[in-house]
Formats: C-alpha cells, sequence, structure tokens
C-alpha cells in the first residue's frame, strides 16, 4: 500500500477530548518520522464542539470526511452539565457516536486490558491474584443481540401493568463473523479463546456456542473454551491471568469489559477498536476511541492522561492501515516511559515522582518512540 493513502479523521470531540487527541497526533507525526510514512490526519469537530461550530453534533462535511478516511481516530463526546439542553436524540452520544457505529457497521470492539507490573498498586485486586499479569483482549460483539433485537417495546395490559420486552436476537453469520475476528486476534496472541455464553439457559446462546465451535475448525492452532458468562465473571476476579482472548455477545461484552477494564487501574490507560466491513486492501475500517469519556471533572486543567488515545492511535495503524511495526513501536514507548516512572495523576503510588501533565506524558512517549 502506498504510504500516502492513508486517511486518518481525527474527531477530538468535547471535555478532555482535544487534550488527549492532541498528544496522540503528535506520537502519528513521530510515527511518520520514524518509518517515513506520510499520514494524512484532518481534524474536525464533533459532539458539543460540532454543534458549537456547525450547529449539528455530526455535520454532513464530517461524515464525508469519514466516509473518505481510512479510518477514523475519535476523542470523546458528551457534557453532563449540557444533557438537558437538546432532546435525548440530539445528545452527542447518540447524534455522534452511534450514528458513526451505525453507517459504518461497527459490529466488533476490540478492547485490550492489560495492567503494566510497575502499575499494580492502581489495579484493585490483591498482589497474589495479579502475580501472573493481566493481558486480554475483550472481543464484543457490537451490533446485535438485546440492545438490536426485535420486537423491543413497552405495551399496556388489560389488568392495568405495563409489560417490557428486550430480544436477544443472532443469525449464525453475526456469530461467525464475529467469532472469526476473535480467532484471527488470538493468533497474535496465546492462541487461546474463551467464548462467553449462557448456553444453560439462553437460546440464543446455544447458537452461539454451535457456531463458534464451528469456526474453530478453521482455527486448530487456537485453543477454545466455552465458559458461562456468570462464572467469567468470578473468573476474572479470582485468577484474571488465565484469559487471553474473550469472545463476548453484546451484553456480556459491555458487562465483561468493564470489569476487566477496572483491573487496568485507569480508565485513562485503555483503548479501544470498533471495526467494521469494508476498508481499503482486505483490512478493515475501524473507530478507535478511549474507553472513558469526556472526563469533566479534569478536563482544560492538562491532567489528563492521553496513554489511552495513544494506544487507540496504535491500534488504528495496526488494524486499517496494516502498520504493524509502528502499532508495536508505538505499545512499546508508552511501556517503556512506564517503566522509566512517568506517571500522570490517575496512575501514580504516593512513593512516585511528581504527577507528569497530559503534554509532559505525550512529550516523553514521542521520545522513547523516536529515541529507543
Ligand atoms: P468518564 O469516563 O468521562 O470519567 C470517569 C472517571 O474516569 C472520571 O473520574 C475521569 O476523570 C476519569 N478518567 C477518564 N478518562 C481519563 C483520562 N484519560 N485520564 C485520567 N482520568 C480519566 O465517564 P463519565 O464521567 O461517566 O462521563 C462523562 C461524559 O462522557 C458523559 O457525558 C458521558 O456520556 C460521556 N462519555 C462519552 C463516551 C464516548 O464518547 N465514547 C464514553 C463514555 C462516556
Amino acid at each position: 500500500m502506498s504510504a500516502s493513502s492513508s486517511q486518518i479523521a481525527a474527531l477530538a470531540g468535547d471535555g478532555i477530548g482535544p487534550e488527549v487527541m492532541r498528544e496522540a497526533v503528535n506520537v502519528l507525526r513521530a510515527v511518520e518520522q520514524r518509518f517515513s510514512l506520510a499520514l494524512t490526519i484532518t481534524e474536525a469537530p464533533v459532539g458539543w464542539a460540532g454543534i458549537d461550530s456547525t450547529g449539528h453534533a455530526l455535520s454532513p462535511e464530517v461524515m464525508n470526511l469519514c466516509k473518505k478516511s481510512d479510518a477514523i481516530l475519535f476523542g470523546s463526546v458528551g457534557l453532563p452539565d449540557r444533557d438537558g439542553t437538546v432532546p435525548k436524540e440530539q445528545r452527542p452520544e447518540r447524534a455522534a457516536l452511534l450514528r458513526l457505529r451505525q453507517e459504518f457497521d461497527l459490529y466488533a470492539n476490540l478492547r485490550p486490558v492489560r495492567l503494566y507490573p510497575q502499575l499494580a498498586h492502581a489495579c484493585p485486586l490483591k498482589a497474589e491474584r495479579i502475580a501472573d499479569g493481566v493481558d486480554m483482549l475483550v472481543v464484543r460483539e457490537l451490533t446485535g443481540g438485546l440492545y438490536f433485537g426485535q420486537p423491543k417495546e413497552t405495551t399496556q395490559l388489560a389488568d392495568g401493568q405495563r409489560r417490557a420486552v428486550d430480544s436477544m436476537v443472532y443469525t449464525t453469520s453475526e456469530i461467525e463473523r464475529i467469532a472469526r475476528v476473535a480467532f484471527h486476534e488470538a493468533r497474535a496472541r496465546r492462541r487461546h479463546v474463551t467464548s462467553v455464553d449462557k448456553a444453560n439457559v439462553l437460546e440464543s446462546s446455544v447458537l452461539w456456542r454451535e457456531v463458534v465451535t464451528q469456526v474453530a475448525r478453521d482455527f486448530p492452532d487456537v485453543t477454545l473454551e466455552h465458559m458461562l458468562a456468570d462464572n467469567t465473571a468470578m473468573q476474572m476476579l479470582l485468577r484474571p491471568s488465565r484469559f487471553d482472548v474473550l469472545l463476548c455477545e453484546n451484553t456480556f461484552g459491555d458487562l465483561l469489559s468493564d470489569e476487566a477494564a477496572a483491573l487496568a487501574g485507569s480508565l485513562g490507560m485503555l483503548p479501544s477498536a470498533s471495526l467494521g466491513v469494508g476498508g481499503k486492501a482486505g483490512r478493515s475500517f475501524g473507530l478507535y476511541e478511549p474507553a472513558g469519556g469526556t472526563a469533566p471533572d479534569i478536563a482544560g486543567k492538562g491532567i489528563a492522561n492521553p496513554i489511552a488515545q495513544i494506544l487507540s492511535a496504535a491500534l488504528l495503524l495496526r488494524h486499517s492501515l496494516g502498520f504493524a511495526d509502528a502499532a508495536d513501536a508505538v505499545e512499546r514507548a508508552v511501556a517503556d516511559a512506564i517503566a522509566a516512572g512517568c506517571r500522570t495523576g490517575d496512575i501514580r503510588a504516593a512513593s512516585d515522582a511528581p504527577a507528569l501533565s497530559t503534554s509532559e506524558m505525550g512529550q516523553a512517549i514521542v521520545t522513547h518512540l523516536l529515541h529507543s
């Protein structure tokens, strides 16, 4: 692929979004320098920033920019203080983020969760439970299941009660495509997939288990285990090191990815990728964003941790642009900066050196990227 063809839409959004996006863009500029690449990075406003400047949380122009791009690097959107000022469906979380997920059929949500050994103090588990490390990837189906299945409604009953129903619906093709993502990812890791379901009580889980078992035959080098969702939630706290790739349908993945996130110590450390169909040269189009939100409590203070946004940029380089070496180098630079003692306030122990600002942390990572 010609490096000059790589187009990135950088949508910083609200709150800490612009602060951490600035550092991620700096890292991408350093990647260009180190790997002699040319990335076209076009920044555009979304969320409340979009409403204030264009009248839209996601304007038609920004949507067109995304369609022309190979990938979207997203910050975060939403400001609770302004929630009451527009109808629910116009709030940026729906009008920008959910619209992008729907438009690009972003069906595969990848959340790598890694606890760096130097940050063990930030993990809520006892030292002996994390002695073997925490390094797992949650692969969550994002466009099916309980959140979208029909019927989904509330009806009035004759006896005066109301009755509400949500439907957990999956087709074989929906299960197969997300399972293939999980097995592919496992090949680049420790080759172990835990498929999460409730096959003891749910029809959709029985089908899930059947289809995942079939897909596993195409990946004989990857070990598959099936685990009930309730047991998975417990095992994750008892022995997190036993998990490599967790394959989950939408609802179980929503709950378990947040539980896994808590193990990494701070939301500021956690990137995510949402992959869709399409994309150039057989690669996935994707939207890459920190797991956390706009953090209004610390926005504007220059103290947010930029690592989640920077690691999201690394995932973008790997999955949408095919620059695996550059992605590895960014991830190594983050690990090196942490090993060298660099800490923002959210990951700092009392005995550590004073906390770095957002830009100091970004600069430390750029320095490790260019000089190690
Ligand atoms: P949040 O993730 O913004 O913040 C939760 C806590 O984590 C806060 O204490 C915050 O300071 C901390 N935190 C998050 N990111 C951090 C970082 N990079 N460095 C240091 N600390 C960090 O969640 P919230 O407060 O529930 O939501 C705030 C707003 O963000 C809401 O409007 C919500 O809808 C929105 N939100 C957006 C997205 C998104 O755009 N994908 C995701 C979640 C929440």
